[in-house]
């Protein structure tokens, strides 16, 4: 889809250059210009300069410069078209988008899929304060999670029955294709179709930039045959290797501090941003990933690893420090309590403890050296 010429140029000249750049930098004014410290370099001094009339920013420090739009795209690491979209709906500057050709009509069944995983969160959303959602509301109750960090993360619930999702999705003009494209429904062999997610506590998965694609499913069974978590496929819309879960949320504060804190799960997650830290994600049902560390790059040089006790966490621990290392990462480690993953950890001893030992997170390579004085491997024969 192409944005038409005339509405990017009146967003060119229409933003106001101190209200985007002011979102971001604290600007005083100095003469008919406002100043303030470069988001582009590391500096004592401010020699950022945002002219209002000319909606023209200019660092004299490191000379990086130009407007409203190229500010979003090298401040929020996006492509022209999604900065200039960015920048619209700030403005509520609604976006007639040109047809463009797409000879095989995968660009339109792609758009159908997201289009899908977008009613189907909104569809679990729902579902969360109806009837059907009782038993996840007790289940997110008890771990402790805000009304506000349920809706910030745009947790759900699946009703526990066979084809209400499918159901409301047709009802709304979506085809068994868009629903199969998007990994929403399972088809059998035979034929019969329905919902992939039933009765269970729905995570919203998201890309950097707050588009839905997909989700992850927890039961609230205890039957140890029944699998903990139930993961989107991947598909035309969801590369599970390329998507970290709450870098949407954390793609801010990861700029603004130029680092990362990878835990283990999505709850992790969660229970992260409600104590206020907002620099936190996971991968989702898979390990570490070149390309999850690449994408990290764009916005972070240092990556810590907060990562459980257990011999799990260790494992996943000395790939991330080897794949951070390889992503040119610069790689701080810090092992939880014996027994406790950073949801229990803030529980039992607080904010307070979690942000000490956050303070305290080892360079990897005193890491592994503890690690292996542990396991001998360092002691004289
Ligand atoms: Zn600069």
């Amino acid at each position: 889809m192409r944005i038409p010429d005339h509405i990017i140029e009146q967003i060119r000249s229409q933003a106001n250059i101190v209200d985007v750049v002011g979102e971001y930098v604290q600007l005083k004014k100095a003469g008919r210009n406002y100043l303030g410290l470069c988001p582009f370099h590391k500096e004592k001094t401010p020699s950022f300069n945002v002219n209002a009339e000319r909606g023209m920013y200019k660092c004299f420090g490191c000379g990086k410069g130009g407007n409203a739009i190229t500010f979003v795209q090298e401040h929020l690491h996006m492509t022209f078209p999604d900065a200039v979209k960015h920048l619209a709906t700030k403005m509520g500057i609604p976006i007639p988008e040109e047809e463009v050709e797409d000879p095989t009509g995968m660009t339109a069944r792609r758009d159908a899929a997201r289009a899908a995983l977008r009613e189907a969160a909104d569809f679990y959303r729902k579902t969360l304060s109806a009837s059907d959602g009782a038993p996840v509301r007790t289940f997110y109750e008890r771990r402790g999670f805000s009304a506000d960090i349920q809706e910030r993360f745009g947790l759900g619930a699946a009703p526990a029955a066979w084809d209400h999702l499918l159901t409301h999705l047709e009802a709304n003009g979506f085809t068994r294709q868009h629903l199969e494209d998007a990994g929403l429904i399972i088809v059998k062999d035979d034929g019969k179709v329905y919902d992939r997610f039933r009765g269970r506590a729905m995570f919203t998965i998201r890309d950097d930039s707050g588009r839905v694609v997909g989700f992850s499913a927890r039961t609230l069974s205890n039957d140890p045959d029944t699998p903990k978590y139930i993961n989107s496929p991947q598909s035309m819309v969801f590369d599970k290797s390329r998507v970290l879960y709450g870098l949407d949320l954390a793609k801010r504060s990861i700029i603004e501090h130029k680092t990362v804190h990878v835990v283990e799960g999505q709850a992790d997650v969660i229970a992260m941003h409600q104590g206020g830290f907002l620099s936190t994600v996971a991968s989702s049902g898979t390990a570490l990933t070149p390309d999850h560390v690449k994408l990290l790059k764009k916005y972070a040089d240092t990556m810590v690893l907060v990562f459980d006790a257990d011999s799990a966490g260790q494992k996943a621990m000395s790939r991330g420090i080897e794949i951070g290392l390889a992503g040119g990462m610069e790689v701080r480690c810090v092992v939880l309590p014996s027994g406790e993953d950073p949801d229990s950890m803030i529980k039992k001893n607080g904010v307070t403890a979690m942000s000490d030992l956050l303070a305290q997170a080892m360079p990897w390579m005193t890491y592994q050296t503890e690690r292996f004085k542990k396991e001998g491997a360092l002691s004289d024969p």
